[in-house]
């Protein structure tokens, strides 16, 4: 069996971040396990432009190399903005060839503690031991769905995260649940692939973001209220970019913070795509059955009416005992709330050596884990533990 000091699992933003500066540890021996990007190539539709920003896309590197900056300079084009997904997956690829071309994509299907750090199985039975394990498997696992569409054919409802090519919908009367950037760019790429699409909301209003860019004009203003990290609206953006202060915050003022830095909004780039489709407003779903091949839904709103398909764009609930490689001992040893693992600095639960990046950390380090340009703190703050650790 080979050992490892770390064991890196996933090979998305945080992942290949966590590679890039673990490997610049002199003498530490890691080994990464996952398919590069694999979520934002299978689980986001095709024609899909980033909400985040150029500054706030970056994937952490030591040294800000491997920045979105350095990859047009070695691939020598353009890239647009808002960046395209495509260009995202091939930036996030090119990321991958640079820090860890020996990557393993194969999936992992249980980790366990052994008394001596933990075994790692693959799905093809090999297992390999590590002193600490970094999960950086993302949000896959988590997609959240309205019960009243629970047990529906998956030819008549399914979850946004479930598509990455919209174009099996084109002549299709499509319903899309949800209100922020996914079910907003979701209905806009569908009516463009030819679907009859309607919008259904549960608040009462969809908002759309542009205070940004207006205020950003300003120049001092902008720089004062935004942080290039750009999760959070002004002011607000400045506080959840230092993880460190938002963990001295009342508990009551981060879950505050949380909740407004990610309500569901659109970005204002996208507004104009959206505009003739119908978007309601205040729906409540009562029931969705089966009829003749199509789907009757009955709302607050509107009544009775058919659909060909629900697309919903419900979001994502953080329950990392959805992770089913985490083995039932590992999992109950690992401190929770409401799903997520309660974490140390240097992004470490309760069970020694075992991190946690991406949106798990969202409970102990604040919103800008949920995004990309979190890569910055967390893979900072995972380095300098491990390194200390291994001094
Ligand atoms: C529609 C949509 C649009 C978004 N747009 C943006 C945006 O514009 N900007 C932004 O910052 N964020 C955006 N996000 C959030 C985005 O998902 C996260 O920022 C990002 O994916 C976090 O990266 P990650 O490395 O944590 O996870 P992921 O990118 O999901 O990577 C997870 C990795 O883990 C691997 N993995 C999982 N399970 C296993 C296993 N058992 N064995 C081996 N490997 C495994 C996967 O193969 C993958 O390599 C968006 C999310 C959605 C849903």
């Amino acid at each position: 069996m080979s050992s490892w000091d770390v064991v890196i699992l996933g090979a998305g933003p945080y992942g290949l971040s966590a590679a890039a500066h673990l490997r610049a540890i002199p003498g530490l021996q890691t080994r990464v396990f996952g398919e590069p990007m694999s979520f934002w190539q299978q689980n986001m539709p095709a024609g899909m432009l980033l909400r985040s920003p150029w500054d706030a896309t970056h994937i952490a590197a030591p040294n800000g190399a491997l920045s979105l900056d350095a990859y047009v300079a070695a691939r020598g084009n353009h890239l647009p903005a808002p960046i395209p997904l495509r260009r995202f997956i091939d930036y996030g690829r090119w990321f991958q060839r640079q820090v860890a071309p020996d990557l393993d994509t194969r999936k992992i299907a249980q980790v366990d503690s052994n008394g001596n750090g933990f075994l790692v199985k693959t799905e093809d039975g090999e297992v390999v031991h590590c002193r600490r394990i970094v999960v950086a498997a993302g949000i896959a696992a988590f997609a959240s769905r309205p019960r009243v569409f629970d047990g529906l054919p998956f030819d008549l409802a399914s979850h946004s995260s479930d598509h990455s090519d919209l174009n099996r919908f084109s002549g299709k009367r499509v319903l899309v649940v949800g209100g922020g950037q996914s079910a907003l760019e979701g209905a806009a790429l569908l009516r463009e692939t030819g679907a009859d699409v309607e919008i259904a909301v549960r608040n009462p209003n969809v908002h759309w973001l542009g205070w940004k860019g207006k205020i950003s004009k300003i120049k001092p203003l902008g720089r004062l209220l935004y942080s290039p990290r750009d999760v959070g609206p002004a002011g607000l953006s400045q506080l959840v970019a230092r993880p460190d202060y938002f963990r001295k915050l009342p508990r009551g003022v981060q879950e505050w913070t949380d909740r407004r830095a990610i309500r569901p909004a659109g970005a204002g780039w996208l507004q104009h795509r959206v505009t003739g489709i119908k978007v309601r407003t205040g729906v409540h779903f009562e029931s969705a059955l089966p009829v003749a091949g199509q789907l009757r839904v009955t709302s607050s709103d509107e009544g009775i009416q058919i659909f060909d398909h629900v697309l919903l764009a419900t979001g994502y609930r953080i329950d990392i005992a959805k992770y089913k490689f985490l083995s039932p001992r590992l999992l109950d040893g690992i401190d929770r709330i409401g799903g997520y693992p309660k974490l140390k600095a240097g992004l470490e639960s309760s069970v020694a050596g075992l991190h946690f990046l991406g949106a798990p950390g969202a409970w102990s380090f604040g919103p800008v884990l949920r995004f990309v340009s979190g890569t910055y703190y967390a893979v900072q703050a995972l380095t300098r533990r491990i390194a200390t650790a291994y001094e």
